[in-house]
């Protein structure tokens, strides 16, 4: 199938500063994808490279087969929502939604616009809104109202640029689910750029881990999570992320120094080799903490019905969740296992994986 949108490595400056540094990556039609990044990872510039709304210094955009790099945004059949919700004020909500399609690009019968407007109100939840100035509506109410503008264009492809990172939890999980549902409704192709993890795996179908101006990883939650490219993929997948163990290869094993660690290399898919140190990357749910020596507890977060508590060790630090009612209360020993077969060893030095042996990834 012809990718909808495919990146060949896009490179932007900003002066000396590198904000894309060979990003590729492709969409398919009617696919939800998140791309997940830290703070100045490169999300907004790639949206922006995707518009036509930021000149790339190399690299491709192609859009349905044909090659967009240089084409005017107008032309590209892209609709994106900004955090800043950009509404117009002079316009009543409804004015607002239909807009676009009143533009000379759509022209679209009052009628259908009508339609058009009323069907993805009522999905947003917006309907007993549509005759309101959007000056007096709150931000969740004037959030909602930028989302149905850009859904009501049906473009080829919609970018969502964090746009929920300013509404409150409860908002945020309400407006997220019906993103979801107006996906699955329309199947429009929508690129969700966002640094939050939760955000991420509820709206996308694929998420596409990006630092460093670059995608390290894109697949499934669950093919991330069965083999992580490196060390960053670790650190922004999960919720807590990754923990991380400073390890050393002694023969067949896997030792991590301090917390009596020692893993026979056969199990995480290696060789017998020389010595050598690496970073041992685990899930926290493949750790379980017992009362014992090797870790302490330093602190103990409530999440509502989990908490989450942070242990550090000799070889490092991590976080974890465990049920409310564990036990475990700050200045704790425990001791650290490790669920048989689990765990991934890094490159200290590039953060890359190192391969296990006999294709298994
Ligand atoms: P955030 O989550 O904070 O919005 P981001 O992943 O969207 O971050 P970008 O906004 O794409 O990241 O920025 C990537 C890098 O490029 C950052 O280092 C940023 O400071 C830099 N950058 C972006 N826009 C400009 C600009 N107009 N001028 C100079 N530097 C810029």
């Amino acid at each position: 199938m012809t990718a909808l949108l495919s990146l060949l490595d896009l490179c932007k400056r900003y002066r000396a500063r590198r904000a894309l540094d060979g990003l590729t990556l492709d969409m398919a039609p009617g696919e939800a994808l998140a791309l997940l990044g830290p703070t100045g990872a490169g999300k907004t510039t790639t949206l922006m490279a995707v518009a036509g709304l930021v000149g790339l210094d190399s690299g491709s955009v192609t859009m349905a087969g044909q090659d967009v790099t240089e084409a005017h945004p107008a032309t590209r059949d892209v609709a994106m929502v900004f955090e800043g919700f950009n509404l117009l004020p002079a316009l009543d909500v409804k004015g607002n939604i239909g807009f676009a399609l009143r533009s000379p690009a759509f022209r679209e019968a009052e009628a259908e616009i009508a339609s058009r407007t009323g069907r993805v109100a009522e999905l947003l939840r917006i309907s007993h809104l549509l005759d309101r100035d959007v000056t007096t509506l709150s931000g969740g109410e004037k959030q909602r109202v930028a989302i149905a503008r850009a859904f009501v264009r049906r473009p080829r492809l919609l970018l969502l640029d964090e746009p929920l990172s300013a509404l409150d939890l409860k908002l945020r999980e309400g407006l997220r689910a019906e993103l979801r549902e107006l996906h699955a409704r329309d199947r429009t192709t929508m690129l969700y750029a966002t640094h939050d993890y939760h955000g991420a795996v509820a709206i996308a179908d694929h998420l596409a881990v990006i630092d460093g101006g670059r995608v390290r990883q894109r697949g499934s939650l669950a093919e991330i999570l069965a083999s992580p490219a490196d060390m960053t993929v670790g650190r922004l997948i999960g919720s807590p992320a990754m923990a991380f163990f400073a390890a050393r290869i002694n023969g067949d094993h896997v030792q991590a120094e301090g917390i009596d660690l020692s893993i026979p290399l056969a199990a995480l898919g290696g060789a017998a080799g020389a010595t050598r140190e690496v970073m041992l990357g685990v899930w926290p749910e493949d750790i379980t903490l017992t009362p014992g020596p090797g870790g302490r507890i330093s602190a103990v977060d409530n999440r509502g019905f989990e908490i989450a508590v942070q242990v550090e060790t000799p070889a490092g630090s991590f976080r974890k969740a465990l049920p409310e009612g564990q036990g475990f209360t700050r200045g704790d020993s425990c001791r650290i296992t490790l669920r048989a077969g689990a765990g991934f060893l890094f490159d200290p030095a590039t953060g890359a994986r190192i391969p296990r042996q006999g294709g298994r990834p």
